[in-house]
């Protein structure tokens, strides 16, 4: 017998999962909505881990969503997937099915690459959860000048290592020389780059080949890399922070990378089941796009809760998802943002707002696609209202 169906499901209770609950509610489904939580404490706002946790500014419970009424809050970690009677296997052995299932696991680090050696009992950080900033914090506490390495100068690496620009000494790496360029452009990235090369040991242009631990030595961990310049140097350090970037937190339901989804966030071949966040890669001009920025999650949560209410015959057609929200990154006290497309070959022109920078990309025809600012955020909110709304975003 198929197991009973009840009210919707939905795996992940971060940026998409809150925002479906809440859309749910909103649209006006009264049935039960279980949301599935697979991190101890409670679910929370994750832009805010980094800055936030991590220098010690806010506790857990500030950075907490806010509880959603009428929704039950379920804490296991999501095991299995059976999208024929729209259920999930839980750790606790516990079985949920629903009349519809939202995937919205969110992302997972990426491990450093397999041909990066990693030898000895070197303590590699990562940053996604409230615990990963605790334990960081708390390695970070115990020493006297701490020597941190920072892998990866991309949106967390740049933060990471603004944190500790003082107090520390920090050893950012990146394999381009211009981290983000793909996301704001070359002068503004040129800007960012340049700041980082003031303030921390900024090894831009430079590839890891290994990390290995060196008891007896002048460090604990000592980080092996190629420099722009192709000499091979080494960097003797405290501890480790891997920031290589994130990858979609799928294969629990059988998904090797992101969850594919149509434009109205529906898995194909799977009727009930939904995907929506840095989990799903949802269908946008007839090609799949992943985005894995916290307001671009929240709207496809939005938007599913719609799209499901519509399916059981309770809500109108919400029509396709566009991606137009952006991101914002502060690293040094500059804050980088941006709106829109940055896609390749396009047209950028880059104009001075006081002593920050607003840059535009435009297409083929001229149509504005994407802005991006270097403190100039009010500039970018202003210019993003003016963004072809059909734009792919920034990835
Ligand atoms: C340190 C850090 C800083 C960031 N800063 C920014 C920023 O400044 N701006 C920005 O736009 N974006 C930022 N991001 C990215 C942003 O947080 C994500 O894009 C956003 O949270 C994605 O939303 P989501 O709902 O898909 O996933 P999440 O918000 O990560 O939520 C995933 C949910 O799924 C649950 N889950 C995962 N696996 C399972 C499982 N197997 N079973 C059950 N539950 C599971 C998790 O416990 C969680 O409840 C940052 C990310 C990190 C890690």
């Amino acid at each position: 017998m198929p197991p009973e169906q009840d009210g919707i499901v939905i795996v992940g209770a971060g940026a998409a999962g809150h925002t479906t609950a809440a859309g749910l509610r909103r649209h006006g489904w009264t049935g039960r909505i279980r949301l599935v939580h697979g991190e101890d404490g409670p679910p929370i706002n994750r832009t805010l881990v980094d800055t936030g946790l991590l220098p010690g500014l806010l506790a857990v419970g500030q950075i907490a969503l806010p509880p959603l009424d009428d929704v039950e809050l379920v804490h296991a970690r999501a095991v299995a997937l059976d999208p024929e009677t729209r259920s999930v296997a839980l750790s606790s052995g516990q079985v949920l099915t629903g009349e519809a299932l939202v995937l919205a696991t969110g992302s997972a680090p990426r491990a450093l690459d397999p041909s990066v050696e990693v030898d000895g009992d070197v303590p590699l950080h990562v940053l996604h959860t409230a615990d990963d900033a605790a334990r960081l914090r708390t390695a970070v506490a115990a020493l006297d000048a701490p020597r941190i390495a920072v892998l990866g100068a991309g949106f967390i690496g740049a933060e990471v290592a603004s944190l500790w620009a003082t107090g520390a000494r920090v050893t950012l790496v990146g394999r381009s020389a211009l981290p983000l360029r793909e996301a704001v452009g070359e002068a503004i990235a040129a800007r960012l780059a340049a700041l980082h090369a003031e303030r921390v040991d900024a090894r831009l242009g430079s590839r890891v080949v290994a990390v290995r631990s060196t008891p007896g030595g002048a460090a604990p961990a000592r980080v092996e890399l190629v420099g722009a310049d192709g000499a091979l140097e080494a960097v003797d350090v405290d501890l480790v922070v891997v920031a290589v970037g994130a990858a979609p937190a799928a294969a629990w339901a059988g998904f090797p990378a992101a969850i594919p989804a149509d434009d109205r966030l529906r898995v194909p071949g799977m009727p009930g089941v939904y995907a929506v966040g840095g989990a799903a890669a949802p269908e946008v001009d007839g090609a799949p796009l992943r985005v894995d920025h916290w307001d671009a999650a929240a709207a496809q949560g939005a938007h599913v809760a719609q799209a499901v209410l519509h399916d059981l015959g309770l809500a109108a057609d919400p029509g396709p998802w566009r991606p137009t929200a952006g991101f914002t990154l502060m690293a040094h006290g500059a804050v980088v943002s941006g709106r829109g497309a940055w896609a390749p070959g396009a047209d950028v022109t880059v104009e001075a707002v006081g002593d920050g920078l607003l840059a535009s990309a435009r297409d083929a025809s001229g149509t504005l696609v994407g802005v991006a600012g270097w403190n100039a955020g009010r500039a970018v909110a202003e210019a993003a209202a003016r963004i072809r709304t059909a734009a792919a975003p920034v990835v």
